[in-house]
């Protein structure tokens, strides 16, 4: 892992690997039901955290309850993550790797999520998906080709 990412991660006292690895099996969950892209923009914390994606439209709410039991179906599975290196090339025939910065290095990680998802990720994530607790999204909205969803965990 980056070195330097790795302390600028740890240093962000918000940075909280629940949320952040809700936010992969999220995005993976969106791509699945509604075949469009990961969220291309979004702002992770720990008490609630929104990512947007690009769509033609708001959800319904039968979408919405099926998106939180889909989500918690996956981290009661207590699905393993674990981080996995490639070299870029290796990568590219395996995974999407648009979101990658350019100067991200010859070597990938990428995070796997059970064979569930599958993504290049420098960030921080919890060894089991249970840890995460309780998925629920809170509110969607649409406007301008973004849907907007936000959501928070609940831990006992
Ligand atoms: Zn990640």
């Amino acid at each position: 892992m980056n070195e330097e990412l790795n302390q600028e991660i740890k240093s962000n006292k918000q940075y909280n690997p629940q949320m952040h690895s809700a936010e992969h099996i999220l995005n993976q969950t969106m791509v699945r039901m509604f075949n469009c892209g990961r969220s291309f923009s979004n702002h992770i914390e720990k008490k609630k955290s929104k990512c947007d994606y690009r769509f033609d439209r708001n959800l319904t709410e039968e979408e919405i309850q099926q998106l939180n039991s889909r989500v918690n179906d996956l981290i009661q599975q207590d699905l393993i993550v674990t981080e996995e290196f490639y070299l870029r090339d290796e990568a590219k025939e395996k995974i999407n790797l648009s979101k990658l910065p350019e100067d991200a290095g010859e070597k990938v990680r990428v995070i796997k999520i059970g064979e569930y998802d599958a993504c290049p990720c420098s960030g921080l994530h919890v060894t089991h998906t249970k840890e995460i607790g309780t998925f629920r999204i809170i509110s969607t909205d649409f406007k301008d080709g973004v849907l907007r969803i936000r959501f928070k965990l609940i831990n006992e």
